[in-house]
């Protein structure tokens, strides 16, 4: 039986990025039956909105779907199309696993797992202008979701054998809202005394990122802060081609890159397709399909060994093609050849 995976090719290098995805999960010899919707400008400029009603009814229907990046205006134009997929499903927890390829500068050896709140914070949309010249955006925290995703990342430390979650936060600042959130996970931990609770201020977990990321385990934040140390965890481990991501909720799960739209590069065939196939093992292991998953991770885990075949921004001359057939050779090749 096929799975019914919404996919949305998103914009940008997206559509080839998913291509080369589709490749692979095929490789792996899972069977997928796609049912492709499209959003973003395009769309927007024929439907008049850039996520139509039926997208989001396709993802709520099916429940998982795979999504490349969509372009987001900078300044004015429409909400990203992420943010509102991401809050009108109640995606809550973001999970973006941060861990290091062989042979991939810089080659620290990163293995940390980012679990961002998706929904609230300055992501929850709530802008002002209260005066000419005078702008106002609110950071919205509540205890109802700074406790499920404290919850959420407590319980994915247990299930994937972490002893320690750490919540970042800005409470000495932001007194009110940081300091519920922090309330809300140590109350929570009391819930998980066998996994430690560790807390640091997100200054001081950026520093530690870059000096012992290793011994932060499954960090715990709030939207903005999620956001901008997964692109710094993305820099520790080679760059924003490698860091896959999954937006989980209790409805549906949605799987995507942490990179954008990347629009410079957009169309030339060179965009590194390892950030969507990882976030693809992902969306094989939510659903069930855990030796298609290891398959494919230990074919990644080759094809950087052999250190032969690397895309652009690694360094190499690997087209995206040229990577996608490496890999998927690597997936169909006899283990013991491998
Ligand atoms: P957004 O605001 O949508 O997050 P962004 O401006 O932060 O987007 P990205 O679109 O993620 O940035 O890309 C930043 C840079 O990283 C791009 O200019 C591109 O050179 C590089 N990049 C991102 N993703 C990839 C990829 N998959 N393969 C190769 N290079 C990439």
């Amino acid at each position: 039986m096929a799975y019914r995976i919404t996919l949305i090719p998103g914009d940008g290098i997206g559509p080839e990025v998913v291509t080369a995805t589709q490749d692979v999960v095929s490789a792996a010899g899972v069977a997928v039956d796609w049912e492709v919707h499209h959003a973003g400008i395009e769309v927007a400029k024929l439907t008049g909105s850039p996520l139509p009603l039926p997208v989001i009814d396709a993802v709520r229907k099916n429940r998982v779907a795979l999504k490349g990046p969509v372009t987001t205006p900078i300044g004015g134009g429409f909400r990203s199309v992420n943010v509102t997929l991401r809050q009108t499903l109640d995606l809550y927890a973001n999970v973006r696993p941060i861990r290091s390829l062989p042979n991939v500068e810089p080659r620290f050896d990163v293995d940390m797992v980012i679990v961002r709140e998706n929904t609230e914070g300055l992501y929850a949309g709530l802008e002002l202008m209260i005066l000419p010249g005078v702008a106002q955006s609110i950071k919205l925290t509540t205890e109802r979701s700074s406790t499920r995703i404290a919850e959420f990342a407590f319980r994915y430390a247990k299930q994937h054998g972490r002893s320690k979650v750490t919540i970042v936060h800005k409470a000495n600042i932001m007194k009110l809202s940081d300091g519920l959130a922090l309330d809300c996970a140590r109350r929570v931990a009391v819930r998980h005394p066998e996994v430690h609770l560790g807390e640091m201020i997100v200054d001081a977990a950026a520093m530690t990122m870059v000096r012992d990321p290793n011994k932060l385990g499954v960090l715990v934040t709030e939207n903005l802060y999620g956001d901008i140390l997964s692109d710094l965890g993305a820099g520790l481990v080679g760059g924003l081609g490698i860091v896959p991501g999954a937006n989980i909720g209790d409805e549906a799960a949605v799987f995507e890159a942490v990179h954008g739209s990347a629009p410079d590069i957009a169309g030339k065939g060179y965009a590194n397709p390892t950030a969507l196939v990882q976030s693809a093992v992902m969306m094989l292991r939510h659903l069930g399909e855990h030796e298609a998953g290891d398959r494919i991770e230990r074919a990644l885990t080759e094809v950087y060994r052999s250190g032969q075949v690397r895309t652009r921004d690694l360094g190499g001359t690997a087209s995206t093609g040229d990577f996608t057939r490496a890999l998927c050779a690597a997936i169909e090749r006899p283990r013991a050849e491998a």
